[in-house]
């Protein structure tokens, strides 16, 4: 069966350019990787979306937990401020007042303190120590309302409580004016930070994950996984979270290193800032998983295919060559390195069919060696193809041109092609090939040899004149017999014979 076109055309230029071959297939290789590279990075991007939009939701369901929380609390405080202000509820007896003010709220789940206090400070009644007098005036929530009027709800800095074996808490507080608008204490609400703690520990963040409640001074209010004493205030990203209400960016842990994708939410009307942080390990846990198995496979395919196309390319390379080399051994006389009979009549057909279409001139030449028997006779045969190859060599030496083409004919005579030559030209040639085959030194091995002398037949076909290519070939031959004739070692020209017209 007959090779296609597609793949000859292929097999041609991975043997003339076999690195292009091979360059074209990385690059094809590498495209393919580059694709896969960037829809890799692309699917990184939204895994790290998605983790954005899952703590963005997280983090609003644990702001409206605080909120809800908070706006309980107050709606306690505004009631029972509103309870102190009638005179009704003041007369009644301590015991009874205490109960009807503290009771209900006691039992809400979140509220592990309540209580009023006087304008210095000290606690007038309270759900849980009502018997102590305890003393709050260097409380924060205590001064800030003494000094503010407007202060409204206060929450407070997170504290140490005095009652409760000292538990950590927040306070919740509201002023208490007199009817004059003076400071006449303040109404609390106190919540122990194990509350925020429970609230983180039903989040789900992951394994290495974060979740904490930070106040807007820096202080930590709650955590998961749990944390002492750790101040915002230090840290190089805290000064984000109080400049938007909301936000995202990833950056390493001050406190364990860990790469996380941190989402914050602000607690409206409050100083709280709600914060998750998946850690980035665990957000890309699955694309990592998928990346490894798509990265090497495609690694894996692309070198194969790369290889593949880099042996094929030299395969093809070494077919292309060795048909050149067979094609250059077909069409090359072995004694002289000249090219021979078969590829001279390939030649001639080809430059006679050019000197019809180009209009142009065509010379040829017939060199034969002069008295070569006599040669032969005297110096021996082997002598005589030494002589041959240094007779090819003159030829060679003054048949450089593009396009012109010098073979052994047969024997001892060769012939010179020379296309878009005229007759002065080939006349130039002729006599250079015949001054270097008198004059050059003629070697074997140490051995001097007498040189040998050629004799010329030379023509000239033009399209005006050109009969046929046999007249030409013959009106060369006639001139080289003239040439002989007329005492060797000479050049003769003639022209070629004109078609006798009708
Ligand atoms: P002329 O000057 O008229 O051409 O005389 P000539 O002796 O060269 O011509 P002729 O045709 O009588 O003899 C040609 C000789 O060339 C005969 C043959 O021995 C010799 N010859 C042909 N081919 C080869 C070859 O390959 N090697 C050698 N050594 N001699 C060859
Ligand atoms: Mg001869
Ligand atoms: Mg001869």
């Amino acid at each position: 069966m007959p090779p296609r076109a597609g793949s000859s055309r292929l097999a041609t230029l991975a043997g003339h350019h076999p690195l292009a071959v091979g360059a074209l297939g990385t690059l094809l290789t590498l495209i393919v990787l580059s694709i896969s590279a960037f829809t890799l990075w692309r699917d990184r991007q939204t895994a790290i979306e998605h983790a954005h939009g899952m703590s963005r939701n997280v983090a609003a369901v644990l702001a409206g937990n605080i909120s809800r929380t908070i706006e309980s609390a107050d709606q306690s405080l505004l009631m029972l401020i509103a309870a102190l202000d009638k005179p009704a509820i003041r007369s009644l007896d301590p015991e009874l007042r205490h109960e009807l003010l503290f009771g209900t709220t006691q039992s809400a789940r979140y509220v592990t303190g309540m209580g009023v206090t006087d304008d210095k400070g000290r606690l007038i009644d309270g759900c849980c120590s009502s018997t102590h007098q305890w003393d709050f005036s260097d409380r924060d929530y205590f001064t800030v309302h003494r000094d503010s009027p407007g202060a409204g709800l206060y929450v407070s800095k997170t504290y140490r409580a005095r009652s409760r074996g000292g538990v950590e808490a927040i306070a919740m507080s509201r002023r208490i004016n007199r009817p004059d608008g003076a400071f006449a204490g303040t109404a609390l609400v106190a919540i122990d930070l194990e509350y925020f703690s429970q609230l983180l520990g039903k989040l789900d963040i992951g394994a290495h994950g974060v979740a904490s409640i930070v106040r807007t001074d820096g202080t930590l209010v709650a955590r998961t996984p749990a944390m002492l004493d750790y101040s915002f205030k230090a840290s190089p990203t805290f000064p984000r979270m109080l400049d938007q209400d909301s936000g995202f960016y990833a950056a390493p842990s001050a406190i364990d290193g860990t790469l996380r994708l941190y989402t914050f939410q602000r607690v409206p009307g409050t100083p709280f800032i709600a914060v998750i942080a998946p850690a980035m390990d665990d957000a890309l846990a699955a694309w990592k998983k998928l990346s490894w198995m798509v990265g090497l496979s495609s690694l894996l395919v692309g070198s194969a295919f790369c290889g593949g196309v880099w042996l094929l390319a030299f395969a093809l390379r070494g077919r292309v060559i060795a048909e050149q080399h067979l094609r250059e051994l077909t069409q090359t006389d072995p004694l002289t390195g000249l090219k021979n009979r078969r590829a001279l009549d390939a030649a001639l057909e080809n430059e006679w069919d050019r000197l019809q279409r180009s209009g142009s001139c065509l010379s040829v030449l017939f060199v034969d060696a002069d008295d070569f028997k006599r040669y032969n006779d005297e110096h021996g045969h082997a002598q005589g193809d030494v002589a041959l190859q240094h007779l090819a060599d003159c030829i060679a030496m003054h048949v450089r041109r593009r396009g012109d083409l010098a073979a052994r004919y047969g024997g001892e005579e060769f012939v010179v092609v020379l296309p878009d030559t005229d007759e002065s030209g080939a006349m130039k040639v002729a006599e250079d090939i015949r001054a270097e085959a008198e004059n050059s030194r003629l070697r074997d091995g140490d051995k001097d040899l007498p040189p040998v002398t050629v004799s010329i037949g030379c023509t000239t076909a033009r399209r005006s004149n050109s009969t046929s290519l046999e007249a030409l070939t013959k009106a060369a031959d006639d001139a080289l017999y003239r040439a002989k004739r007329s005492g060797r070692n000479c050049i003769v020209w003639t022209a070629v014979e004109s078609a006798t017209r009708p």
